[in-house]
């Protein structure tokens, strides 16, 4: 999948916004000439899934062409992630099959209830009323450890939800990312427990998005109860090698970052790219292959996920300042071999 951020502008200001180097810092938004770029770009192939992003896709001011321009291309699909409020507007070209929703529901005091309410009703539109069901998924950020979600819980019954995309938010000031992971995932893992088993007790299994969970996280307990319910949470990633790898987000400009968490370290041009795996191969090597060598913790030294290569232990922007560092001291080896020095 390649996410194409089409405008910068959002109409929330989302506290745990993890694309805040960029959004409603400018009004830049992607010119047509340049998503036409990207879908000749990943054209080489028709199963990658676009994703349209922003800041807030739906005031990008040309979508409607936008998503006409899918609804005749070969792309087999596309998601619009979009904070719902104004997604109503688009419903018509929405309506193809082709197309996913995935709203991000956040609390009705967050926003203002009538925001909410329209949030809600828009909801109703696309899934009671449009017959669009199986296009529409719900999202939740958790970002901080008591909040209270018994609103999701409230859509998930109205709408017989039966998936709903959980992401435990990557802490997205530099100050903040100082943090250690394991003892951020230990103070949200309380939350993360209590949500599973609420979602499950309503048939909805959760799908975690990147930062995933790591498995030294889980009790004996916990493991048990997963075994226990496996009709609903086989449906889930819950228990999948927790393992970060990039996602490929293209900016208005056509720069591409590997993902917004790690978008300040480096940036590519889409030009110098033949197509996304070229693309994933460079972050690989600039982004991963460096930062899977920091290690957040202690613990992971003598873990065998971490030594199999199988867990990022979190987020890699935690270890930003290290990899920054570490990159500076790679690239000044390089030069030094390259003079014959
Ligand atoms: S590598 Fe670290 S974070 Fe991952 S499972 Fe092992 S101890 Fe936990
Ligand atoms: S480094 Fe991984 S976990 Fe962090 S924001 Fe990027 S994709 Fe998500």
């Amino acid at each position: 999948m390649a996410n194409l951020m089409i405008t910068k502008q959002c109409n929330l200001h989302c506290s745990y916004c993890f694309a805040n180097e960029f959004v409603n810092k400018d009004r830049d938004i992607m010119s047509f000439e340049n998503f036409m770029t990207c879908l000749k770009f990943l054209s080489h192939d028709p199963t990658e899934r676009i994703g349209l992003i922003g800041g807030e896709p739906t005031l990008h001011p040309e979508l409607h062409r936008m998503l006409e321009t899918i609804i005749d291309s070969p792309f087999r699909s596309a998601c619009l992630f979009t904070n719902g409020i104004l997604v109503d507007r688009f419903i018509n070209e929405l309506r193809d099959s082709r197309f996913q929703i995935l709203v991000n529901l956040n609390a009705p005091d967050k926003v203002g209830q009538p925001v909410y309410d329209k949030i809600i009703d828009n909801l109703d539109l696309m899934i009671d009323h449009s017959y669009m069901k199986r296009q529409v998924g719900v999202g939740i950020n958790l970002h901080r450890p008591d909040m209270d979600y018994s609103y999701l819980l409230d859509a998930v019954r109205r709408f017989h939800l039966t998936r709903v995309r959980v992401s435990v938010s990557v802490p997205n000031m530099e100050e903040e990312r100082k943090i250690e992971p394991l003892r951020y995932f230990h103070e949200m893992e309380g939350l993360v427990r209590n949500l599973v088993k609420d979602l499950v007790s309503l048939g909805a299994a959760p799908n975690f998005d990147c930062n995933y969970l790591p498995s030294c996280l889980f009790t004996e307990e916990d493991r048990k109860y997963y075994e226990e319910h496996k009709d609903v949470l086989c449906r889930s990633n819950l228990q999948q090698n927790p393992i970060c790898v990039p996602s490929i987000d293209i900016l208005p400009n056509l720069q591409v970052v590997r993902c917004f968490g790690m978008s300040e370290i480096c940036k590519a041009d889409l030009s110098d790219f033949r197509n996304t795996e070229e693309l994933k191969r460079y972050f690989m090597l600039e982004l991963d292959a460096p930062a899977y060598q920091i290690l957040p913790d202690a613990a992971c030294a003598s873990c065998r996920e971490y030594r199999a290569g199988l867990c990022s232990c979190g987020c890699y922007a935690y270890r930003a300042a290290e990899l920054r560092k570490l990159r500076r001291s790679l690239k000044q080896g390089r030069e030094i071999m390259e003079s014959g020095i």
